[in-house]
């Protein structure tokens, strides 16, 4: 009983010391104020808001140029009105090519039409839309008419035509079968084409989202024999937005490069298709058997290929301009309307797109809705906060990209931050962004409660990358509660704001309990997502609380919560990363190089087989690192003192912390370099970026990293030297910020 009692006091105790702690950037007055008014905004929220607007945006299929997509785009921004925000409807015109003929066809002794359609089903309500959807594609693939042999390339990355290579198949002149899975899509097909192949099918193995993974649907929420992934084939670790209109807005008017100019769109016909159209394909391959890592989960013995039958590959395009429409909805600041937080997630989808993206829209619009409540209530936003609601996305980030680059002279002097989500679900937080954005996410974790376990969505968190991690990260992890930061690499809407602008960014979700194989498919519906996904909404109000406080307190922070020795202890890991990477590669090298001269892969190969030892490679130099410590050097000492005066920066006369902050929020755009990466210079961020063989995976120092990688050690120590530049212009920045603050007291 007394131990009961003791134990209760107790964490009545830690509750309150939490409660009071003090918020990173506000005076102490101001964050008391401030916390009063989230526990205010996190009472407002309601889940059944978020089910109505579900319902109603999922209704129809509302991809590009629909008309479900203009009507949800007038819907949301009706919604806006009427909660206060400033709202326009930003329109522009981009290249949305749709399917107008699809075939594909296996001939000789056992021809196989391939029917490429998803069918209705009657536990799924929208599913039966056909007129209305788009049919399984992958967009900006080529116009092609192919016959020719099949080979299967695993996932199609370069690694996997390396072994091809060893096992004396050639895919020139061939068509390509890879699976979905271990890289962006739009990477096979650039790979496929690189290597001489003609045509390229991506498919759904079941190991990946099928009855390998759970029972399929509507018994469950895996992808079903005959379920396509659709998507986007663009190259977009080149440049995302319309293929026309690199580095400009697309409006009306704007000076467009002809469709063969564009160096995006995929150079040869790419489909994909369901794991049924793709087993009897894959059963007609003679040649070898794959090795072990490349079996999925169908019921065959996996080969290579190519076999004594061909496959026939049709398609043809419309190559329309179609209009891409973003809300845009300000609630101006009262103290800094020119400082303006930016938050968004995506409205279009593939189909009906109930989990990608409604289920991150609609929290969202309940953020935005129960900000307009506080406000009306006597709730004041020092900077302006602008929430957007962003068209086409999916086929290639068309409606913020055109926004952003349109938009690009003011964004780079008013823009704070960026903060986006996406599709959303059951789980535990998922957050990846700019480093000097950490502590203060950190912060924000502690505040908002994980809704099934009633503690702080850090806790639980934290307990997660703890128990997945292997043996030795566990011990170096556990007790240490400060969750990093992943790094943004691409796949939603932050790409133009933070890679193309230097604007610091941070994208959050929850997930990780709401698996399903429904993705890009017609049964990513409201029936589905209801069952499955996030039952009641309750991961739905979660992100609403999280992104909702992240964007209010940004927007009324005294002092901007950036934080530069995040950064710093960040960019050391990268830093110590790309050397380790070189030194392996020598020492990996060097093995390697004696093993083929000793004859070794030689006698250990089955002599029945064809398998060819790998090549001699160059052997690796060393790099002159030295600009690059030097530069982290000055970071480090800087950044120490700047982080020593900060504790005052919140109690500055308002002229100097409008200077301040002004420095804080521009440092990000310092890391950003005129040239780009190279070719890639709409790529202008020295330290993220997408890879530009793994499309989605991040890249961090990609400069530097990517060089390595691809063995031109010329262009790598070349890159070294970019990033230092970078990392002292942004060390002059942080040294600025700390002059303003005067020297350190202690
Ligand atoms: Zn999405």
């Amino acid at each position: 009983m007394k131990l009961i009692f003791f134990s209760t006091l107790l964490l009545l105790f830690i509750s309150t010391a939490h409660a009071q702690q003090k918020l990173i950037g506000f005076t102490d007055a101001g964050s008391a104020k401030q916390t009063g008014w989230e526990k205010q905004f996190d009472a407002q929220m309601n889940p059944q808001n978020l089910d109505t607007w579900m319902k109603f945006l999922s209704s129809h299929p509302h991809h590009v140029g629909s008309e479900q997509g203009k009507i949800n785009a007038d819907y949301m921004a009706g919604l806006f009105r009427q909660w206060g925000y400033q709202t326009e409807i930003s329109t522009y015109y981009v290249l949305f090519p749709t399917p107008k003929i699809r075939r594909l066809e296996l001939l000789g002794s056992k021809p196989y039409k391939a029917m490429l359609e998803e069918p209705a089903l009657p536990a799924d309500k929208t599913s039966g839309q056909k007129s209305e959807q788009l049919p399984p594609y992958n967009a900006y693939s080529a116009d092609g008419d192919v016959t020719a042999e099949l080979v299967f390339v695993n996932r199609g990355v370069p690694a996997d035509y390396e072994e091809l290579e060893r096992m004396g198949v050639d895919v020139k002149g061939k068509i390509v079968i890879a699976k979905y899975g271990g890289s962006w899509r739009g990477i096979k097909p650039k790979v496929a084409a690189e290597h001489g192949a003609i045509g390229c099918l991506i498919y759904s193995d079941p190991a990946d989202d099928g009855y390998t993974q759970g029972d399929t649907y509507p018994e469950g929420p895996f992808r079903r024999k005959d379920g396509v992934q659709r998507g986007s084939v663009m190259d977009m670790p080149v440049y995302p937005g319309d293929p026309l209109t690199p580095g400009i807005g697309a409006t009306k008017d704007a000076k467009r490069l002809n469709r063969n100019e564009a160096t995006t769109i995929m150079k040869i016909p790419v489909l994909p298709i369901s794991y049924e159209d793709a087993l009897p394909l894959l059963q007609s391959l003679g040649g070898q058997v794959v090795p072990a890592a490349w079996r999925g989960g169908l019921p065959i013995t996996y080969h290579t290929g190519p076999g004594k039958d061909r496959v026939h590959l049709k398609l043809e395009f419309n190559w329309d301009t179609k209009p891409v429409h973003n809300i845009i909805a300000k609630m101006p600041g009262a103290e800094f309307p020119d400082q303006w937080v930016i938050r968004g997630n995506h409205h279009d989808a593939w189909v009906n797109g109930a989990a990608d993206p409604l289920s991150g829209m609609v929290a969202e619009l309940e953020e935005a809705r129960t900000l307009g409540e506080l406000v009306k209530k006597g709730y004041r936003l020092k900077r302006t906060v602008v929430y957007c609601a962003w068209d086409g996305e999916e086929p290639a980030l068309l409606g913020s990209t055109e926004w952003a680059e349109d938009h690009q002279q003011e964004l780079k002097q008013k823009a704070v931050a960026y903060i986006n989500s996406d599709g959303n679900g059951r789980g535990f937080i998922n957050a990846s962004g700019s480093h000097t954005l950490e502590p203060f996410f950190n912060q924000v974790m502690d505040d908002v409660i994980d809704p099934q376990t009633g503690v702080s969505i850090k806790e639980r968190r934290y307990a997660k990358t703890i128990v997945d991690a292997d043996k030795a990260g566990r011990t170096k992890l556990l007790g240490n509660k400060y969750i990093k930061l992943g790094a943004l690499g691409a796949g939603s809407d932050y790409s133009p704001f933070i890679q193309h602008m230097g604007i610091a960014s941070i994208n959050l979700g929850f997930g990780g309990e709401d698996q399903g194989g429904e993705y890009h498919s017609i049964y990513d519906s409201y029936d589905l997502f209801t069952r499955f996904k996030d039952p009641g909404y309750q991961y739905g109000i979660a992100l609403a609380k999280t992104a909702g406080r992240v964007t209010i307190r940004l927007a009324n922070a005294d002092a901007l919560p950036f934080d530069f020795n995040s950064f710093y202890k960040t960019l050391t890991d990268y830093g110590t990363e790309v050397k380790t990477l070189l030194d392996n590669q020598r020492a990996e090298t060097e093995t390697e190089n004696k093993m083929i001269k000793d004859n070794l892969y030689t006698l250990t190969k089955d002599p029945r087989k064809t398998y060819s030892p790998p090549a001699l490679k160059e052997p690796v130099p060393f790099l002159n690192f030295s600009d690059f410590d030097n530069s982290l050097m000055q970071l480090k000492m800087s950044a120490e003192e700047f982080q020593k005066v900060y504790v005052n920066a919140p109690t500055l006369p308002v002229e100097k912390l409008n200077l301040l902050n002004e420095l804080l929020y521009k440092a990000e755009r310092s890391l950003t370099d005129s040239n780009g990466l190279p070719r890639r210079p709409w790529y202008k961020h020295e330290i993220y970026a997408p890879g530009f063989y793994t499309g989605y995976g991040v890249k961090t120092l990609p400069g530097i990293r990517e060089a390595i990688e691809q063995r031109n050690w010329k262009e790598a120590q070349e890159s070294i030297g970019i990033v230092s530049r970078v990392m002292q212009a942004y060390n002059t920045q942080v040294q600025e910020a700390t002059s303003l603050l005067g020297k350190p007291t202690f």
